[in-house]
């Protein structure tokens, strides 16, 4: 007797006109999942063993995950107070968005962007603001500074840019944080800061300490590099009381003590995780030179992702991949972004994306100008 089109209760407008959240195509056991940007690896070394050994599911874990808090305020040299822990950076950026931008709030933040960027600001009650990338997929900086107003309250930039790839680097960084007045709050979003190999690129942690700008908040998580995706946990540093305002907003005790251990254990094996960096960034290099040796315009790519820019096509173009075994991402009318997973994976993309883009019209975007 469930009427599934209407919501039986009152719902704030703005949450009721979001579209329903879909759970994205899970792979079968042949094809290769390449649509999350996950890590293929297996977990690092002791992760298991320490996850297993935190056996205490009937007690509450440590509010403030204070020893990995530690530990990640000495990997940094960073005060404890200038880390702040999640459950996944996801829930500190909206943490961030909350504690800074209400209704009539403005948030600004490239497109396109993390997905998730839209959503966390009309959450929050405020506006998003979307700045379009360049014309090579690349923030636009000066663009972005530019769209402050007296409404702002945050501003997120993701360097590398999900999906995208591309960095933002860092005298482009420092131009705009001096551009921007002091007050507004920015989130350099670097999810993917391990994987990048351009020395150009923006480093929030450098930022932080040699620049001393109070507004600059970097957020990193274990869930793409550390292959902890599963287990949800990722950091903030910056300044110790807007990091206070995000913990005001939080949910109480969501990181798991599961969650602290395995990212304890993580930090343990360093060395095994920069072997496993690598080598998803030679593959994410060898796949890019070959996609643009086919004839596929791609830009840069400096995370575990590469982007094919399919517009109109894409979902059609996705569809051939996905015939072929490769669950990639298609953002409708836009692109294809598909991640560096196993390496059989790398040879299957190659061969099917060079026999796509023969199909594409002369003059496609996904081809090039040449
Ligand atoms: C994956 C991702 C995150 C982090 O996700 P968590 O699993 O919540 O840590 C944050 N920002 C971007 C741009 C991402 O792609």
């Amino acid at each position: 007797m469930t009427d599934d089109s209407t919501i039986p209760v009152r719902v704030r407008p703005e949450i009721a006109a979001l579209p329903p959240y879909k759970q994205g195509k899970q792979a079968d056991a042949t094809a290769f999942k390449l649509s999350s940007n996950e890590n293929p690896f297996e977990p690092l070394a002791g992760v298991l063993e320490a996850v297993q050994a935190a056996t205490a599911l009937n007690r509450y874990p440590d509010a403030s995950a204070g020893r990995l808090r530690r530990r990640i305020a000495e990997r940094f040299g960073v005060s404890d107070d200038a880390v702040h822990i999640g459950a996944g950076s996801v829930s500190i950026l909206t943490q961030l968005v909350l504690a800074t931008s209400g209704p009539g709030d403005e948030v600004i933040f490239a497109w396109r962007s993390f997905e998730a960027y839209p959503g966390l600001a009309i959450i929050a009650g405020a506006t998003p603001v979307q700045i379009p990338l360049t014309d090579d997929f690349r923030h636009d900086l000066p663009a972005m500074a530019a769209a402050v107003t007296d409404r702002t309250r945050a501003i997120i930039v993701c360097s590398p840019n999900n999906p995208t790839g591309p960095i933002v680097t860092q005298a482009e960084f420092d131009e705009f944080v001096a551009a921007v007045p002091a007050d507004i709050l920015i989130i350099l979003d670097e999810a993917y800061a391990e994987f990048v190999t351009d020395p150009d690129a923006v480093d929030g942690l450098r930022t932080l300490g040699t620049e001393g700008h109070p507004n600059v908040v970097a957020l990193r998580t274990f869930s793409k590099a550390y292959g902890l995706a599963g287990l949800r946990v990722g950091y903030a540093i910056g300044h110790s009381r807007i990091l206070d305002a995000a913990r005001s907003t939080s949910i109480p005790l969501s990181v798991t003590a599961q969650a602290e251990v395995a990212a304890l254990a993580s930090l343990e094996v360093e060395d095994e995780l920069l072997d496993r960096v690598r080598l998803i960034a030679e593959r994410r290099d060898r796949a890019l030179s070959g996609l643009r040796a086919a004839g596929w315009q791609v830009p840069d790519a400096q995370g575990n992702f590469l982007w094919l820019p399919t517009g109109a096509e894409t979902l059609a173009l996705a569809a051939r991949f996905e015939e072929a075994g490769l669950i990639v991402r298609p953002f409708a009318g836009d692109g294809i972004r598909i991640s560096i997973g196993e390496e059989d994976a790398v040879e299957k993309v190659l061969a099917i994306a060079a026999s796509v883009v023969e199909d594409l019209p002369e003059g496609h975007a996904g081809r090039g100008l040449a």
